[in-house]
């Protein structure tokens, strides 16, 4: 009859789909309220020569302790600010109080380094993005050449010639710039070579595989070998074993970054670390 046949449109699946949607749309209501409820926090991740041995770079990685679900991955939430205009607010808090941080440490006398903040895709159409940015640099009064901001690959092809005008407005301040999650957009280096930028970040789905696919161990030595030809450092994101790092060395890497040496750790242990190096022994080095 006409009320089984009714029935029928509605798949089986719809009420789990309706609760996560649900969800989602109950999360982005207290992502508004994240920031004055200081549920936001920064933590740092090192980035560690191959040559030295020594830290020099940060990436700064935001985190969201919400009242009653506690941690909320930044895959979950960091998508949900971007679509609810909430990821500029958010952007710039982040720049501002890793940026402080940085500044903090400096007139301490911890070891420099070089500190990375992600920018999103959406923040690069934010109107007068550079100007912005250099007024946090100013409020903070770390110099620019401090800062990287590392921007992912997938968004910066999606307009190539827009994206080659918003870097060059973003260098002109003196900041360096990453390509973050190269690997994932299928873009060849030769293209990107219009924009830029000074690093290229192998994406950890590639440093996973190493060494034991010979298809992506060449593929990674390659774009290792192009990227220092074009005149950009390499960082590996993901490093977790002995074995990725070995092979990473041998490649000519220039940087590593992963839970081999340090999950991404609170300001006040990464000053910890900055204070204790190398991490990494003489033994493992580039010669
Ligand atoms: P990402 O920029 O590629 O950051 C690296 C991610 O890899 C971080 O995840 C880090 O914790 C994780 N990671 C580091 N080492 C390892 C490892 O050895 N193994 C594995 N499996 N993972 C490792 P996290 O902190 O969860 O952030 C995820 C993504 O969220 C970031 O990817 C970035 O796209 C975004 N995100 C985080 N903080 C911010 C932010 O302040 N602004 C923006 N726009 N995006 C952010
Ligand atoms: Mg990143
Ligand atoms: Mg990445
Ligand atoms: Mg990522």
């Amino acid at each position: 009859n006409d009320k089984q046949s009714g029935a029928r449109q509605f798949p089986r699946y719809q009420p789990a789909m309706n609760a996560n949607s649900r969800g989602l749309m109950l999360l982005r209501s207290d992502l508004y309220q994240a920031l004055d409820k200081d549920q936001l926090s920064v933590v740092y991740q090192p980035k560690i020569s191959l040559r030295t041995g020594l830290i020099v770079g940060a990436e700064s990685l935001l985190r969201w302790k919400h009242d009653s679900l506690g941690m909320i991955s930044p895959e979950t939430f960091i998508p949900l600010a971007e679509t609810s205009g909430l990821i500029e607010p958010i952007g710039e808090w982040v720049l501002a109080t890793a940026s402080a941080q940085r500044k903090c440490w400096q007139r301490e006398g911890v070891p420099p380094f070089l500190l990375s903040v992600n920018l999103s895709g959406r923040q690069l159409h934010q109107a007068m993005l550079a100007d912005k940015i250099k007024h946090i640099l100013d409020v903070s009064g770390i110099e620019p050449t401090d800062l990287e901001l590392e921007i992912t690959e997938t968004f910066l092809i999606q307009d190539i010639d827009n994206s080659v005008k918003l870097l060059n407005e973003l260098k002109a301040l003196g900041i360096k710039l990453s390509i973050d999650d190269f690997g994932t957009g299928y873009s060849s280096l030769n293209y990107l070579n219009r924009l830029p930028i000074d690093t290229l970040k192998i994406d950890r789905s590639f440093v996973k595989e190493l060494p034991q696919s010979r298809e992506r161990l060449d593929l990674v030595r390659n774009v290792i070998q192009l990227s220092h030809d074009l005149g950009m450092s390499v960082v590996a994101e993901g490093v977790e074993t002995q074995a990725q790092l070995d092979t990473l060395n041998t490649l000519n890497c220039d940087e590593i970054q992963g839970y081999f040496y340090s999950p991404p750790v609170s300001a006040g242990q990464f000053r910890a670390l900055l204070e204790n190096q190398p991490l990494i022994g003489k033994e493992y080095l580039q010669h």
